[in-house]
């Protein structure tokens, strides 16, 4: 069903984009990646999951915490593909500190990339999905759009902006055929989590397996990391038939975190 669709996902030259990515890509959706990253690799990537799938893909680098070079992003996606089909907000970043020497660059970069970018690449990607009658707008949010951690302010605040995003979106498009969701996911070893335990060790003064063990896996009751295979798994199902009405929601990917 979603077979020669056309896909944008953000933040996708690594971890759980990427999964995403490639999850379309074997459904058959063409698609552009975006991120950063080593140019040659992400051309090898790039060129690599074109012909093993048999699909377009294209790359822009897009910077997602500046408006500007979104807006060009998406005018330039959608002149090259014909229009936005499938639009996924998964371009992330954290940082771990205390609230009162959390660095006032990271705040805005945290606000900026994984919560405002949303707003950005969503209101150029609606007006194509309602004139065809169909669209599909995914936020990778995070079982923190639902509940809290501490250390963690700006990231459990944009990813909750973000969920507030998906349900006002869903409304507003409810009846041109788009759906609006959020996936959220628990912890997935990407290299956002990997970077993050030293500095959540620090925070908390414990060392790092105990970080993996006792701070990250103690939140999930499966005691598992969640893989990207099982992300991408959620977003093909979010664009199909069956999937139709789900919208503005969330679907927890958390080895029962939130149950809690
Ligand atoms: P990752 O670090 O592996 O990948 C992040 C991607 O975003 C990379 O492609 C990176 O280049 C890109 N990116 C970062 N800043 C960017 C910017 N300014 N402009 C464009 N691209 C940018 O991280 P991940 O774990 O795959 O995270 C992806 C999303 O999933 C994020 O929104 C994150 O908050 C969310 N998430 C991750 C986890 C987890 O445990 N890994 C859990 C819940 C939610």
């Amino acid at each position: 069903m979603i077979k020669g669709k056309n896909a944008l996902v953000t933040g996708s030259t690594s971890g759980i984009g990427l999964g995403i990515a490639e999850g379309f890509a074997k459904e058959g959706v063409n698609l552009v990646l975006n991120g950063f990253g080593n140019a040659a690799e992400i051309e090898t990537l790039r060129a690599g999951m074109a012909s093993k799938y048999g699909v377009k893909v294209l790359y822009d680098g897009a910077d997602m915490s500046n408006p500007g070079q979104i807006e060009a992003m998406m005018r330039k996606a959608a002149a090259d593909l014909g229009g936005i089909d499938i639009l996924v907000n998964n371009a992330g970043i954290q940082h771990v500190a205390p609230v009162e020497d959390f660095p006032l660059a990271k705040w805005d970069a945290i606000i900026a990339i994984n919560m405002s970018s949303t707003f950005h690449t969503t209101r150029m990607a609606v007006p194509y999905m309602k004139s065809k009658g169909w669209g599909r707008l995914i936020n990778v949010a995070s079982a923190h759009a639902l509940v809290a951690s501490p250390f963690k302010s700006a990231y459990v605040t944009s990813k909750h902006g973000v969920m507030g995003f998906t349900k006002t979106v869903a409304l507003e498009v409810a009846e041109n055929g788009v759906t609006c969701n959020a996936i959220c996911p628990g912890y997935v070893l990407t290299p956002l989590v990997e970077m993050q335990i030293p500095d959540t060790a620090k925070a908390r003064g414990i060392t790092e397996e105990q970080v993996k063990r006792d701070v990250l896996l103690a939140a999930q009751p499966t005691k598992q990391f969640v893989t990207v295979e099982q992300i991408a798994g959620v977003a093909v199902f979010l664009c199909s038939d069956a999937a139709a009405s789900i919208t503005g929601t969330n679907i927890s990917v958390e080895g029962g975190w939130t149950a809690h």
